[in-house]
């Protein structure tokens, strides 16, 4: 991929969405996300070659939510393989929302609405539930290359006073059977993972390394095993997006993971991780400026994985 291209259409398009820096709101509903500039953006992407291209509030921290859920799905893989996991969760994208009571029948939908997440949490092996929370961050932070990958208390204490919804869920998923451990292991730690502060170039580097087969940009180690890769980059196509998936495929069209506090994560195979970063949201939950400049780019430099 021509670099010089990359960068100058990145520019021309982030330019080109000036005008949706305004449209959309912050979520609310936890209530410490509110607490943003609503106008902030920032964008990074790293190439697979290593290069990267950074434009906005690239240093600002923002937590992860929903995008921690890829990283869980790596690790309940990686604990427990496909078999185990799959058996306790779907893999088709839901139509109701991320944290819908419908997403679960006889177990979570997808790794990727709340209570495939809350499922794949638990599968996250430890001693104890301390060391179960190190083994994620660490995890985070080799895939990222750490630099300032932090815990942002605030926003946790704050999801954990209005978490009503997702404790409905982990006892709904407890009865049936798909894990049997208590409240405080699991669905403190799902919050807790959802509380990682990271910027957007910590996401671009993990996006760039499942570009990049799972493997280190510098060393080349395998730091995902292949196939694990291609479970979590179809999970991400097929539902990283919640229940607007299938829409953004077809306009974007490559895997992407969002978050409500106003990441999008994406992974263009063989070239680059890329990351957005606006906290206005649409009426589902993903940021309305990162998916006018995904699709912007998409279109532009023909990065539909279907072109
Ligand atoms: N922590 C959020 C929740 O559980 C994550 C949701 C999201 O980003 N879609 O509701």
């Amino acid at each position: 991929m021509d670099f010089k291209l990359l960068n100058e259409t990145v520019e021309r398009v982030i330019e080109s969405t000036e005008e949706f820096k305004t449209e959309g709101n912050v979520a609310t509903y936890i209530p410490e996300l509110a607490n943003v500039d609503e106008n902030n953006f920032g964008l990074a992407i790293v190439t697979v070659d290593g290069k990267t291209i950074l434009k906005g509030d690239t240093e600002l921290r923002f937590s992860m939510q929903s995008i921690s859920k890829v990283i869980s799905l790596i690790m309940a893989l990686e604990d427990n393989g496909t078999d185990y996991v799959f058996e306790r969760i779907g893999c088709e994208c839901s139509p109701y929302a991320f944290n819908h009571v419908n997403t679960i029948t006889t177990k979570a939908a997808n790794p990727f609405v709340n209570a495939g997440a809350i499922s794949t949490t638990a599968m996250i092996k430890g001693r104890d539930k301390e060391e179960k929370f190190q083994r994620f961050m660490d995890r985070i932070k080799k895939l990222s290359g750490d630099q300032g990958v932090t815990f942002l208390e605030k926003v946790y204490n704050s999801e954990m006073e209005t978490t009503d919804t997702n404790r409905a869920l982990f006892y709904i998923l407890r009865s049936k059977g798909i894990f049997d451990l208590e409240m405080d292991d699991v669905l403190n730690r799902y919050v807790a993972g959802c509380s990682v502060g990271v910027n957007v170039v910590n996401l671009a580097k993990i996006a760039a390394v499942l570009a990049n087969g799972g493997k280190c940009l510098e060393t080349g180690d395998q730091l995902v095993e292949e196939d694990y890769v291609k479970i979590t980059l179809a999970q991400m196509f097929t539902s990283g997006m919640y229940e607007e998936s299938g829409k953004y495929q077809m306009t974007i069209g490559f895997p992407l993971k969002s978050g409500v506090s106003g990441g999008i994560m994406g992974v263009v195979p063989g070239k680059f991780g890329i990351c957005t970063y606006s906290p206005r949201l649409d009426a589902t939950g993903n940021s309305l400026r990162g998916i006018k400049v995904l699709e912007g780019l998409s279109k532009e430099l023909g990065l539909s994985l279907f072109a």
